[in-house]
C-alpha cells in the first residue's frame, strides 16, 4: 500500500502497475527493499518521474526495518516521520491498509467537495485548512465505514466529477452539488499551472538517469556530456541529480547510480 500510494502520487495508474509488479516481486516487504543499494530502487523507478521518491521509499525501507520491526506502521505520526510520507499518503496507507479513521484528501476528494459544498469548480492550488476542517467533519465516526466512505469519493471524482468533464446525469449526489445549483461558474482564481517537460531540467534531468539506469558500470562524464545539447542547463540539471543523492562520483570523475 505505502508502495503504491507514493508511485501514485505524480504519476497515472497505467504507468505505474508495470514498475509496482516488478518492485513488489523483487521487494515483497521493507526489509527486502533495504538490504539494496538505493541506485537499485532508483533502477526499478524507470520512468515513472519524480524519482525522489524512489530514494525516499528505499530511506522509509531502512527506517521501517530498523524502527518498527519490518513493518510499516499504521499511526498517522508514525507515518508521517517516515522519509517522503506526506500527509496524504499517511492518511491513505492508515485508512485503506489499516482501516483507522483519517482524512484522505487527494485531489479528487477535494474537487468533490469543493464543488459540492463550496460550489467552485476547482480546490485553491494548495490545501487549506477550510478543506481539512470540512472533510474532517463529512468523515463517518466508524473507522471501517470511514475508509471506505474516503475511497467511494476519491472514485467520484476520478470516475464521474473529472476535472473537465463532470458526468453530473450519473452522480449520485448531484441534488446536493452547489456548483452545479450556481450553474457552474467557471474557476476564477489564479492560473492553474500545467505539467510542461520538454525541454525543461526535469526531461534533462531524466535524459542523464536513463543513462546511468542502463549501466551496470560507472559513467563517464563524456558519455553524459552527450545526453543533453545545453552545457549550462545539463550542468544545472546534474548538480541538482548529485545534490538530491540520485547520482554519485565514481572513480576518475565518472558518475553512476548510489
Ligand atoms: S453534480 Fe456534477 S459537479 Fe456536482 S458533484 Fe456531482 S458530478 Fe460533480
Amino acid at each position: 500500500m505505502l508502495v503504491s500510494e507514493v508511485m501514485l502520487q505524480q504519476t497515472p495508474v497505467r504507468r505505474v502497475l508495470p514498475v509496482y509488479d516488478a518492485w513488489i516481486h523483487r521487494w515483497p516487504d521493507p526489509a527486502s527493499l533495504a538490504s539494496e543499494r538505493p541506485g537499485q530502487a532508483v533502477r526499478m523507478w524507470g520512468r515513472l518521474g519524480y524519482p525522489r521518491r524512489a530514494l525516499r521509499l528505499h530511506q522509509a525501507a531502512v527506517v521501517i526495518e530498523q524502527r518498527h520491526d519490518g513493518a510499516v506502521p499504521s499511526e498517522l505520526v508514525e507515518l508521517r516521520a517516515l522519509p517522503g510520507v506526506g500527509e496524504y499518503t499517511a492518511a491513505a496507507v492508515s485508512a485503506f491498509a489499516y482501516h483507522q479513521r483519517a482524512v484522505v484528501l487527494d485531489i479528487n476528494v477535494r474537487r468533490v467537495l469543493g464543488r459540492l459544498f463550496a460550489g467552485h469548480q476547482y480546490p485553491p492550488a494548495s490545501l487549506i485548512k477550510v478543506e481539512r476542517d470540512q472533510a474532517r467533519a463529512l468523515l463517518p465516526d466508524d473507522p471501517d465505514v470511514s475508509a471506505r466512505w474516503s475511497a467511494a469519493v476519491m472514485e467520484l471524482g476520478a470516475v464521474i466529477c473529472t476535472s473537465s468533464a463532470p458526468h453530473c446525469g450519473r452522480c449520485p449526489v448531484s441534488t446536493q452539488c452547489a456548483w452545479r445549483f450556481a450553474g457552474y461558474p467557471e474557476y476564477d482564481g489564479p492560473p492553474r499551472r500545467g505539467q510542461a517537460y520538454a525541454g525543461t531540467d526535469r526531461q534533462c534531468r531524466g535524459r542523464i538517469l536513463s543513462v546511468l539506469r542502463d549501466s551496470d558500470e560507472p559513467v563517464t562524464v563524456a558519455v553524459i556530456e552527450a545526453t543533453w545539447a545545453d552545457v549550462v542547463q545539463r550542468e544545472r540539471a546534474l548538480a541538482t541529480l548529485l545534490a538530491d543523492g540520485l547520482v554519485v562520483r565514481a572513480d576518475e570523475g565518472a558518475l553512476a547510480l548510489p
